[in-house]
C-alpha cells in the first residue's frame, strides 16, 4: 500500500546498508567505482555521472510527487541553468513570470539571451498578457508561486492550460512550498524545479537544486545535461539534505503555523503598513492561495510606516533574526530584497513588481513565536521612533 507522505519522505528508497546494516544511507564519498570487466558495473561509474547518496535523494525526491526520481544539482541555479539548456536553443522563445528569483532573471537575460533565446517577463496572473506573449517559437513557461519576494501567486492550473494550449512546456520553482505544501504535477506542470538549499535541506548548511519531471525523455534529458555540463549534487550534501527531508513535513507546517501568527501579528501592529502572506483572508489572492496550497508557508513580507528607510532601520535592529540572504531554515531570517536577493533587477523594474525598498522579506522559522514577535516589535519600535 502506498505511504502518506511524512512516511515516505522518511522511508522512500532506504534499505540497510548490505555491507554493515546501517539504518541511513552511508555517504559514498568517491569518485569512481571498480569495474569487474570491461563493461560490468554496479551501476555507478564516476560520480559526476551518478553516485550512490545522490540517487537515494533522487529517488526519495521523485517519491515524493510520485515521479521518476528526481536530478540533482550542485544549487538551484544550476538545475534551473540545466532546465533552460535541456528545453531551449537559439530561436526558441521562452515565458517567464515577472517575479521569480534575480538569479533566475540574471540567468535568463545575462546567458540565454545572448546565445540567442528570446525571453519574455509576463505576468503571469494576467490572463490576457499571458496569451498574448506566446509565439509560434515559444517552448517554455516558467513560473515561481508563491513568488519570492513579493507572495504574489500563479493559477497553476490555469499557466498549464495556457502553455499547453500553445505547445509549450509548462516549469513551475516550488521551492517556496515544497511538495509538502503545494504538488504542481497535480495541476499539470511539466517540470517541478527546487533550490534545496531551502526548505528541503531546511537547515541552512548546504546549496543544492534538483528538477523532476513525469516525462522519463525529459528526465534523460536533465541527466544528460548534468553530467555533460558537470553540476551535479555531492554526496555530502546529498546526504544532508536526505536528513533534512525526513522532517520536512514537520517543519513546513510549523514553519506555516508560525508564519500565519507573525503575518496576523504584523497586520493587527499600528507601525505597519502592509503585510503579504498567502493564508492571511486580506490576501488579494487568499482564495486561490486555500486551492492549491495546503498551507501558507514560512515566507512572508511586509512594510513599516516610514517607508525604506525604517525598514532598513527594522533589519538593522533585530537581534534573534538574523539579517541574511537565506530563507527555507530553522532561523528565522530577515531579507531587504531591494539590496540582496532582488538587487540584480534595475530599480524601476522592481518598482513596478511592488519590491520597494522598503520591503521587509521574513523567513519565519521555528523559534517559539513570542521570541520572534517580541524581536519584531522591539526593532519596530526603534525603526520607527527614529
Ligand atoms: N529559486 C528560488 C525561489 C530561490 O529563492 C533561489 C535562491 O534564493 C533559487 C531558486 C536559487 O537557488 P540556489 O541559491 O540554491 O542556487
Amino acid at each position: 500500500m502506498a505511504h502518506e507522505f511524512r512516511t515516505r519522505s522518511i522511508h522512500a528508497g532506504l534499505t540497510p546498508d548490505p555491507a554493515t546494516g546501517a539504518i541511513l544511507t552511508p555517504i559514498h564519498q568517491t569518485t569512481t567505482y571498480v569495474q569487474e570487466a570491461v563493461g560490468q558495473h554496479k551501476g555507478h561509474t564516476y560520480t559526476r555521472e551518478s553516485n550512490p547518496t545522490v540517487s537515494a535523494l533522487e529517488g526519495v525526491l521523485g517519491a515524493l510527487e510520485d515521479a521518476p526520481p528526481a536530478q540533482c544539482f550542485a544549487t538551484g541555479m544550476a538545475a534551473i541553468t540545466v532546465l533552460f539548456l535541456a528545453t531551449l536553443r537559439a530561436g526558441d522563445h521562452v515565458i517567464c513570470g515577472d517575479v521569480v528569483y534575480g538569479g533566475t532573471v540574471r540567468v535568463l537575460r545575462e546567458v540565454f539571451e545572448n546565445l540567442g533565446v528570446d525571453v519574455t517577463f509576463v505576468d503571469p496572473t494576467d490572463a490576457d498578457a499571458l496569451r498574448n506573449a506566446f509565439r509560434p517559437r515559444t517552448r517554455l513557461l516558467f513560473v515561481e508561486t508563491p513568488a519570492n519576494p513579493t507572495l504574489k501567486l500563479v493559477d497553476l492550473a490555469a499557466a498549464a492550460d495556457a502553455a499547453h494550449r500553445h505547445g509549450a512546456l509548462f516549469a513551475v520553482d516550488n521551492t517556496v512550498l515544497t511538495p509538502a505544501l503545494q504538488q504542481p504535477f497535480a495541476f499539470g506542470a511539466d517540470v517541478v524545479v527546487y533550490s534545496t538549499t531551502k526548505y528541503i535541506e531546511g537547515h541552512n548548511a548546504t546549496v543544492g537544486g534538483a528538477l523532476l519531471a513525469r516525462d522519463p525523455q525529459l528526465v534523460d534529458r536533465f541527466k544528460f545535461f548534468k553530467k555533460t555540463v558537470g553540476c551535479p549534487q555531492s554526496p555530502f550534501e546529498a546526504w544532508l539534505t536526505l536528513r533534512g527531508l525526513k522532517t520536512l513535513d514537520l517543519r513546513v507546517r510549523a514553519h506555516s503555523e508560525n508564519a500565519l501568527a507573525v503575518a496576523g501579528w504584523l497586520e493587527r501592529h499600528p507601525r505597519v503598513t502592509g503585510v503579504s502572506y498567502p493564508f492571511l483572508p486580506s490576501f488579494p489572492q487568499y482564495e486561490l492561495a486555500r486551492r492549491q496550497q495546503r498551507a501558507g508557508g514560512g515566507l512572508l513580507a511586509f512594510e513599516v510606516e516610514g517607508g525604506t528607510a525604517a525598514g532598513i532601520r527594522l533589519m538593522n535592529t533585530v537581534q534573534l533574526c538574523s539579517l541574511a540572504e537565506n530563507l527555507g531554515a530553522v532561523e528565522t531570517i530577515v531579507t531587504h530584497p531591494a539590496s540582496m536577493t532582488h538587487g540584480y533587477l534595475p530599480a524601476a523594474d522592481r518598482a513596478r513588481l511592488g519590491i520597494t525598498d522598503g520591503l521587509v522579506r521574513l523567513s519565519v522559522g521555528l523559534e517559539n513565536v513570542e521570541d520572534i514577535v517580541n524581536d519584531l516589535d522591539r526593532a519596530l519600535r526603534v525603526a520607527v521612533a527614529a
